[in-house]
């Protein structure tokens, strides 16, 4: 069963026709109502998308830019043309600079949503041309992450603490 914005109950198949020939928008929403997930069937991202952005990017992505938030563009991983979605886990907030950079020349850099196998996990990774970083290794920005990096650094600080005491 699907709900429309005004409350109305339909069936999927009739919610679907309705839908056809307009701007879709799938919102997942946790327990609480919390939206888990908002994606949106056009190339500009929404406002919605767009808080979520700061609040997970908090500034541009590429390492080491410390340009704001406010001065971002949300810039699609895979791009719009290729088919990627205007979906936030499609899309990472870049500075104008940066978002030059990207391209698929020998000298440009690729973006990258991390997955389950990285330590950033949900965030996005910067991979160099090869002939500045042979390796590809994606890297993030903690520039605009630095109190989860503090935590670390604690964290790693007391282990090696403790690791002495013992
Ligand atoms: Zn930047």
């Amino acid at each position: 069963i699907a709900t429309t914005a005004s409350g109305t109950h339909l069936s999927i198949n009739e919610a679907l026709k309705m839908a056809s020939g307009t701007r879709p928008v799938l919102a997942v929403l946790d327990d609480n109502g919390i939206p888990l997930y908002l994606g949106y069937g056009e190339r500009i991202a929404t406002p919605g998308q767009r808080l979520a952005l700061i609040a997970r990017d908090k500034g541009c992505t590429h390492p080491g830019c410390d340009v704001p938030a406010t001065m971002c563009a949300a810039h699609h991983v895979i791009d719009w043309a290729k088919g990627g979605p205007t979906d936030l886990n499609n899309l990472a907030l870049v500075c104008d600079h940066h978002h030059a950079m990207v391209n698929d020349s020998e000298h440009g850099w690729k973006t990258v949503m991390l997955g389950k196998d990285s330590p950033h996990r949900g965030r996005i990774g910067w991979i160099a041309p090869t002939s500045l970083d042979p390796t590809g290794t994606p890297r993030v920005n903690e520039k605009h992450h630095l109190a989860g990096q503090i935590a670390t650094e604690i964290e790693i600080s007391c282990q090696q603490w403790g690791a002495r005491a013992a």
